[in-house]
């Protein structure tokens, strides 16, 4: 965080010196061509006027002298434009503050009432299954500055867990999605209780961490798996946006990305899986969420703790 308001800090500082190089450069070469005037660093009144509307328009007078120029180059000011960005969300070492919460319909809200609410989560469910389409889908994220939430199968995981390790690495979340993939309500508590428990300690062995969020497979569940999922400290959810990118008449990038598109609204679950045509589909598709004003949510964002104590709004 530090590092990178320096590093801006300093581009703004070369940025302001450049200027005025050139634009010393320019007053010479100017005085060179007409041999009989004479030489001189005084600028023209309205060339000092875009020189202070460069330099942060740091006293509002329109004087200007070498001397002064150079010691006001790596300016305060510089400083303070930069200090309220929020540069946390976008380093993944830092947690973010929590800001968004769920409702009861697996939206995503900011907590923030006057906040907009023009936010979507992304979220892919199945994998990790191959290397290929997880970096692409990485690299995507990456490029639109968003974060998803990876939820899992613990045989997949068990398979690829240098895949599980480079997602998390990579700074997305990692939510549990059952050990196989089977319908939890025909199991008995015993075994939804292994289904659940085993992907939490396989991550948690990987990572560090337990998965923080649950979805079932196919969205089913019965009381008892919301249960389980609470007491091991994970947020459930189904979703509100379904690409339904499994589905055969799905199958294709453009049939993915106008799925999602006509189903957007504000506080988007969107459910999407690790397959062909989703990764090729989501640098267009991030890109069309991003013109229609959305942001996106991320998951570290969002409280986890239990429905009681989020407020009713
Ligand atoms: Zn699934």
């Amino acid at each position: 965080m530090e590092q990178t308001k320096l590093k801006r800090t300093k581009r703004n500082g070369w940025m302001n010196l450049t200027g005025l190089l050139l634009m010393l450069i320019l007053l010479t070469a100017c005085a060179g061509k007409d041999a009989v005037q004479p030489v001189t660093l005084d600028p023209e009144p309205d060339a000092s006027q875009e020189m202070d509307d460069a330099s942060d328009q740091n006293d509002g007078e329109n004087h200007f002298d070498e001397r002064e120029a150079a010691a006001e180059v790596p300016h305060e000011e510089s400083n303070e434009e930069t200090a309220e960005e929020p540069h946390a969300e976008t380093d993944k070492n830092i947690e973010p503050a929590i800001r968004y919460y769920m409702t009861e319909n697996y939206l995503i809200r900011p907590l923030d009432e006057h906040e907009d609410r023009k936010v979507a989560l992304i979220t892919f469910d199945d994998g990790p299954k191959d290397r290929d389409m997880v970096e692409s889908l990485l690299d995507t994220l990456d490029k639109h500055e968003a974060k998803a939430i990876f939820f899992v199968n613990g045989y997949r995981v068990e398979q690829n867990p240098d895949l599980l390790v480079l997602i998390h690495e990579r700074g997305h979340a990692i939510g549990n999605h059952s050990w196989d993939h089977v319908q939890l309500k025909d199991l008995s508590p015993a075994e939804i209780d292994q289904q659940i428990e085993s992907v939490q300690n396989v991550v948690k062995e990987l990572t560090g961490e337990a998965p923080r969020f649950f979805r079932p497979p196919f969205g089913a569940s019965n009381d008892y798996v919301r249960q389980k999922a609470r007491e091991e400290n994970m947020l459930y959810m189904t979703w509100s946006n379904g690409s339904e990118d499994w589905l055969k008449e799905n199958q294709s990038a453009d049939k993915v990305i106008a799925r999602v598109m006509e189903q957007l609204h504000p506080g988007s679950n969107i459910l999407m899986h690790e397959l062909p045509w989703t990764v090729e589909a989501l640098d267009r598709l991030l890109e069309q969420i991003r013109e229609q004003g959305y942001r996106f949510v991320d998951p570290h964002a969002i409280r986890t703790e239990p429905e009681a104590s989020i407020p009713s709004r």
